[in-house]
């Protein structure tokens, strides 16, 4: 069965400005990182619609946000976070994304789904666009798996270097859905201590600048790993950011390409015992061309495999 990537055109409109981190060079590096690799099937992302999104944004907020999308130039939201011309649309495409990639799985039309979209999600909250971004995808598909398949619990696994503030404070009283992160503190934007625990749903693995590889998996393989295991989820989503890598310049982590590789296949291989294999990743962070199109491809790598 082939892994779906997911993208589309649009995600390349959202236009925080030249000097602004999350550029649209951020798609086209992911997706030169997958050249020449086998079975990938790439479908374009349709665009999420009132209804998906309104599971987790209220109406009003959403109006709002789209109201103040500029004709021209553009609008800061908070000092990082900025709307422009084709914003919105962008994304909507990264929603759309992760709600077709779920649809895809529960149809058996694959097991393993990477939307390649822009800008992020994690950080935003239901009705608060912060952190580079707009809508929460991964919450969005989350809320979209529970409504319309059979899922009746969803595992978010996150390990973008930042913590997801956003998708924890959406799900933190709703036992149905498990948040699991691992992130790099003291850092933006400041939540995510091991204290936070939801309602019994929420799992932190805070590490310190200048940790890396070896950290990371014994966090994971200790705590997070069996932690999602116990929760049994009929399907995971990952939160796939690449700005905990050696190279980003944001943020003090030490992973390699090999690190993203082996959170990777420790996922599909849980997958495969829990869920019948089925994951969805979308694209949080990641901020260094090289370690997006390097550690990006590692990352397919792992999904494209058959798990254990
Ligand atoms: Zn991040």
């Amino acid at each position: 069965m082939n892994t779906l990537v997911i993208q589309h055109q649009d995600c390349l409109r959202h236009n925080p400005g030249s000097k602004h981190p999350e550029s649209p060079a951020r798609i086209k590096a992911v997706l030169d990182g997958l050249e020449g690799l086998k079975q990938l099937e790439r479908l374009p992302a349709p665009l999420a619609t009132f209804e998906q999104i309104t599971r987790v944004h209220p109406e009003p907020f959403w109006s709002a946000l789209r109201a103040r999308e500029p004709a021209k130039g553009r609008v800061a939201l908070d000092p990082d976070t900025y709307l422009s011309r084709g914003s919105i649309d962008a994304t909507l495409r990264g929603s759309g994304a992760i709600c077709f990639a779920v649809d895809q799985l529960a149809d058996d039309r694959a097991r393993r789904a990477f939307c390649v979209i822009r800008p992020p999600g994690h950080h935003s909250e239901a009705e608060r666009a912060m952190g580079f971004c707009l809508l929460n995808h991964v919450a969005i598909g989350a809320r979209h798996a529970l409504a319309t398949t059979a899922a009746e619990r969803v595992a978010i696994v996150d390990f973008d270097v930042h913590h997801g503030n956003g998708t924890q404070a959406i799900f933190e009283d709703s036992p149905e859905v498990m948040y699991v992160s691992s992130h790099q503190m003291p850092l933006y934007p400041g939540s995510g201590q091991i204290e936070e625990t939801g309602c019994g749903n929420v799992l932190n693995l805070p590490l310190a600048p200048g940790d890396g590889g070896p950290v990371f998996r014994q966090a994971w393989e200790r705590l997070g790993l069996p932690a999602v295991h116990s929760f049994a989820p009929d399907i995971i989503l990952v939160s796939a950011g690449f700005d905990a890598h050696e190279r980003d310049p944001l943020a003090q982590l030490e992973l390699t390409d090999r690190d993203f590789r082996w959170i990777t296949d420790a996922v599909v291989d849980l997958a495969g015992e829990v869920c019948g294999g089925r994951v969805v990743s979308v694209l949080e962070g990641g901020y260094d061309l090289q370690a997006l199109a390097s550690a990006g491809r590692a990352h397919v790598e792992g999904l494209k495999r058959a798990q254990k």
